[in-house]
């Protein structure tokens, strides 16, 4: 294995999207502050239009009351970078908002179950979540594509499909649906294929194999003869252990290291099913627009500012980690070409299945398709060139 090219891989996320917060309500935002006598249509009407293309009536802070938004995450308090970026981007909300805006945070399982988040901000329960979209595909297909596409976009590729190709816009028409309005809430950078008991040498060995592994990443293997599987963070050492499954994929050297599946599946793979997830802040569409205006830019530059750190703090704790795997004499691996090969051809499969029953999918799936097309052949002819050149 190159492992040059793996950690040189990893650094095409940290790139500009910090300065990327230009979605359509930050240029709303940014006309309103340079033309604060313009009328929207709407105010004229004297009523707001919902809808992320829309104009909403400008509501100023009353400073003589706090604003409180209730806030339930997927991730254990101060669970690492996602918990504990969650808990920055709070701290931040209050502390530019002078204290007026406070983002009341309920860890996984304090409020609402981990996986119960999106039909509690739905129903209006809580005021919004942090979570990722692919936890909701069971809910619509086309929900999964939010997160990314196995063999598909860096995370730096996905920020510009959804800042700058259609991508937010497809998110908060479809999101609508539920009365839910979301943002880019982080990312987990590049993840790894992940952790075996034995070694794969052909794709005859990814056959039977009972992998914990979510999405369409476990789509794909299914169609490959694995047996995918979910279970609880806290199940999946002891499972491995006694050989209940036989792999299991997590996230990157960072989080899997704590985790310690390396004592127990010692073949690490390099990644392709998740080459950059997004997580997601989504708010109840009924909480969001009733937020004052100066609140909801805050709230759009300091999740702009969540999502950017994400990033670079998985980078940044990985090289780290997977400096620490190498001197526990990790190696790592390749899945085979057939492998690769299969599960590209899987992929197709289950892409064009999904299509084919889900016409919100296909959107989506088609947006992408688009944009990852011009933007493989711009990556291979600067940033593949580079990492191999370096
Ligand atoms: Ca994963």
């Amino acid at each position: 294995m190159n492992r040059r090219d793996f950690l040189t891989t990893a650094t095409a996320a940290s790139a500009t999207f910090a300065l990327a917060g230009c979605n359509d309500s930050n240029r709303q935002a940014i006309d309103y502050s340079k033309h604060p006598e313009k009328k929207s249509e709407d105010e004229v009407n004297g009523e707001a239009r919902e809808g992320t293309l829309g104009y909403k009536k400008r509501v100023n802070i009353n400073r003589n009351k706090k604003t409180v938004i209730k806030l339930a995450t997927s991730w254990p308090a101060h669970f690492p970078i996602m918990g504990t970026g969650v808990e920055k981007f709070a701290q931040r909300v209050k502390d530019v908002s002078g204290g007026s805006l406070e983002i009341k945070l309920y860890p996984k399982n304090t409020l609402i179950p981990a996986l119960a988040v999106f039909d509690a901000a739905s129903s209006g329960q809580i005021d919004a979540f942090h979570s990722g979209p692919y936890y909701w595909k069971g809910k619509n297909s086309a929900f999964s594509l939010y997160s990314g596409l196995p063999f598909g976009f860096t995370a730096e590729e996905i920020n510009s499909w959804v800042l700058f190709g259609g991508g937010l816009e497809l998110w908060r028409e479809q999101y609508a649906k539920y009365n839910l309005h979301p943002f880019m809430g982080g990312n987990t950078n590049i993840q790894m294929g992940g952790w075996f008991a034995k070694p794969i040498n052909s794709l005859d060995d990814m056959k039977g194999l009972k992998m914990r592994i979510p999405g369409l990443g476990g789509e794909v293997l299914a169609k490959l003869g694995v047996n995918p599987v979910l279970l609880p963070a806290g199940e999946i050492y002891t499972s491995l252990e006694r050989g209940v499954i036989d792999a299991t994929e997590w996230v990157g050297p960072a989080l899997d290291i704590k985790m310690g599946f390396y004592k127990v599946a010692p073949y690490y793979y390099s990644g392709w099913h998740e080459p950059g997830s997004i997580l997601e802040l989504t708010f109840n569409k009924y909480s969001w627009n009733k937020l004052a205006f100066e609140h909801q830019s805050i709230i759009e530059v300091a999740s702009s500012e969540m999502n950017a750190n994400m990033t670079y703090e998985f980078h940044a704790e990985n090289i780290k980690a997977f400096k620490k795997l190498k001197e526990l004499n990790i190696n790592i691996y390749q899945f085979p070409k057939d492998v690769i090969e299969a599960g590209k051809k899987a992929l197709k499969d289950v892409t064009t299945e999904l299509s084919q029953k889900n016409s919100d999918f296909k959107k989506v799936y088609d947006s992408i398709e688009n944009h990852l097309e011009l933007s493989k052949e711009w990556s291979n002819a600067s940033l593949r060139y580079f990492l191999n050149e370096r």
